[in-house]
């Protein structure tokens, strides 16, 4: 053969025959492009006014009944091209359209979570120590302590006081409202401090937010501080010391979603981790009319530590309500279940070129260059994975494609560097075909994360074509 020859059949072969990353800004038309970015708008609101799960159902709740998403109650008799939603305590939130299909073909349904890492006040918060008041917190997921000190943050929350009233309670995120603050030490005496590990340089305990030094009445009386800040408290909410007891209140960042980089194509936000997939899963729902299947979104709560509790993944109410429906249409449930398909939509670790080490560049996944697909997450050889079958991970593919979506395949990480896992094993073990499925992330679990507006896009995309599929 001609030299010239192998040159082209080299290059017609490496395009039935290798694979190659795919980047959304080279491979995208222009007006998607644009789609992207105006999709990043609607998202960025909703970051912004959902920093709880219990802000991020509220939304959903509002999102939702605009297209016409009505309350589902149990035994309740629904039939196709209905829509509607269960709000489990305000938490986590289901919404579904029946199919035009019997029931019997599957529910499709994408699960993603709408909590956070965060720092929780304890039950006995407030503390005063040399005429500075505090409040004591616990921290709720995976955080690398040391950065949540010295930003500003917010408290959202929900107490329910001694006569069972509740109260929802916002303060930091009005320009004109003041914030709280975790400190850390100066340079100057950090030699000690610096000589530490960056997990052992602030303590969960040092994680303790001012909340005010002024005592009260001006005076010398020994808590007067204290009291003047649950007399403020009083004040504006009505609640008391003890209320601390039965309440629900968050610190998160106190700032807002940003564009990052003169081209704006990123995001950095507070909560992207995973809201970036809880909203997808909401615009994708909230354009189906008359779906062949019947699809399903779930926003779970609690994923950030073990998607336990009533509101967590693992509580039985989406698979209760799957069990209803079943009733309902004098179908079996098991029958159902085993032919339903689900997106686990939760984000990945996108490559950093700052931190190279911890990714295998073959396998890990990439900014911008569309949805990522994770076949398997856990730890320590797929400890507890939930490993999706070749099957399935086939029909994602060919789905994807066929919608012409920009996607790519993610591991967390290189093999023994460290893991994690989704709320996608406890869906699999209702014996549901379920792979893991949303957007790359970088500085995941930071007070500030960054994602890319066209992955963000492209999984809306990926999450409708599934919903149609
Ligand atoms: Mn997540
Ligand atoms: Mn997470």
């Amino acid at each position: 053969m001609e030299k010239e020859e192998i040159k082209k059949e080299i290059a017609t072969l490496k395009n039935e025959l290798l694979s190659s990353r795919k980047n959304t800004f080279t491979s995208l038309e222009s007006d998607e492009l644009d789609a992207a970015y105006d999709y990043a708008k609607g998202y960025m609101s909703f970051l912004d006014a959902g920093k709880t799960e219990r802000e991020c159902v509220a939304q959903a709740r509002k999102m939702l009944e605009k297209e016409g998403f009505k309350p589902y109650t149990f035994g309740m008799k629904v039939s196709a091209g209905e829509k509607y939603y269960y709000d489990n305590r305000a938490k986590s939130f289901v919404a579904f359209v029946v199919g035009s299909e019997s029931l019997e073909n599957g529910v499709y349904f994408a699960a993603s979570h709408i909590d956070s890492p965060r720092i929780d006040l304890k039950q006995h918060p407030l503390y005063e120590n040399e005429n500075i008041g505090y409040f004591k917190t616990h921290y709720y997921g995976g955080i690398k302590k040391y950065q949540w000190t010295t930003i500003p943050l917010a408290l959202h929350g929900t107490v329910t006081k001694k006569d069972g009233e509740c109260v929802d309670i916002v303060i930091g995120e009005d320009m004109s409202d003041p914030v709280f603050y975790i400190s850390d030490l100066l340079p100057h005496l950090a030699r000690e401090q610096m000589k530490k590990t960056l997990g052992d340089g602030i303590t969960g305990e040092q994680l303790n937010l001012i909340a005010g030094t002024r005592p009260y009445g001006d005076s010398d009386e020994k808590d007067a501080v204290k009291l003047n800040i649950i007399k403020l408290l009083n004040e504006k909410y009505g609640i008391v010391e003890d209320d601390f007891l039965s309440a629900e209140i968050s610190a998160v960042p106190a700032f807002n979603s940003r564009d990052v980089g003169l081209d704006r194509s990123l995001i950095a936000s507070y909560g992207h981790d995973d809201r970036v997939c809880a909203y997808p899963s909401l615009t994708a729902i909230a354009e189906m009319d008359s779906p062949k299947h019947t699809v399903m979104a779930i926003l779970s709560d609690k994923e950030e530590i073990g998607s336990a509790g009533n509101t967590g993944m693992q509580s039985r109410i989406y698979f209760d309500i799957i069990e209803a429906l079943a009733k309902n249409m004098n179908v079996s449930d098991a029958v159902v279940r085993a032919n339903s398909k689900c997106l686990s939509s939760d984000v990945n670790a996108a490559f950093d070129p700052n931190f190279p080490e911890p990714m295998e560049k073959n396998n890990c996944c990439y900014i911008n260059n569309g949805v990522v697909i994770t076949k398997y997450t856990g730890s320590g050889g797929k400890s507890g994975s939930n490993d999706a079958s070749a099957e399935f991970c086939g029909y994602i593919r060919k789905v994807l494609d066929e919608a012409g979506v920009i996607w790519q395949t993610g591991e967390l990480g290189k093999v023994d560097a460290g893991g994690g896992g989704t709320v996608a094993k406890y869906i699999a073990s209702n014996n549901v075909d379920v792979i893991d499925l949303g957007v790359p992330v970088i500085s995941m679990h930071a007070p500030y994360e960054v994602v890319s507006k066209t992955d963000v896009y492209m999984t809306h995309k990926a999450i409708k074509a599934f919903f149609e599929a």
